[in-house]
């Protein structure tokens, strides 16, 4: 998270100074899935910051010299029980009430976007593409010269 910030902080003219014990990107943020995925996200304030993140990558994409591999995919969330779509339904609603475009799918609906899903299953939440997104290594770029604009980047010394 740090890379991210010296790189806005840079941009906005800040000298920003990042101190890193490993190797840039050598923590969870380079290993996690990438996924810049809004459904999972709660209503509200949570969901908001997620939408205007999920707006940066677009910019991030044409800014950075290297790809960051940003491909707009929609989020599909497969829900099991009856239950639990109950509850969905409510979440999907306020979901909805904060901007995201959600729907809820019963089993057949789910399966005719992807024929693979069980049956057992009682439907999914689809969120389509442009509204979700995944990326990869949107990390690494920010530390690899070591001195971005306007910032310096510190890991170990090499060996
Ligand atoms: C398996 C997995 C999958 C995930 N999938 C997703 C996903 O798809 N989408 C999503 O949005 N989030 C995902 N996450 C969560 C996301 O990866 C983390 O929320 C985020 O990367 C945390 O960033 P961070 O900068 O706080 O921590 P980190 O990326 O872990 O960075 C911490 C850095 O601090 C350094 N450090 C530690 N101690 C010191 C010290 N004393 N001095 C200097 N440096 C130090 C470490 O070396 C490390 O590089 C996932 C997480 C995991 C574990």
């Amino acid at each position: 998270m740090v890379l991210p910030v010296a790189y806005h902080l840079a941009r906005r003219g800040v000298r920003a100074t990042v101190l890193e014990k490993g190797d840039m990107a050598s923590g969870s943020s380079g290993a996690c899935d990438g996924l810049v995925l809004l459904q999972s996200k709660r209503p509200g304030i949570h969901l908001r910051l997620a939408m205007e993140s999920r707006k940066l990558f677009n910019r991030l994409s044409e800014e950075l010299p290297v790809s960051i591999e940003y491909r707009c995919s929609g989020g599909m969330v497969v829900i099991e029980t009856a239950e639990e779509f109950r509850a969905m339904e409510r979440y999907a609603e306020e979901q909805k009430e904060t901007g995201l475009e959600v729907a809820l799918l019963d089993i057949a609906g789910a399966r005719r976007m992807e024929p693979e899903l069980s049956e057992s299953l009682a439907g999914a939440a689809y969120s389509p593409p442009g509204r979700a997104g995944e990326s990869h290594c949107p990390d690494p770029w920010f530390g690899s010269g070591r001195q971005g604009p306007g910032g310096r980047a510190y890991g170990p010394t090499p060996k």
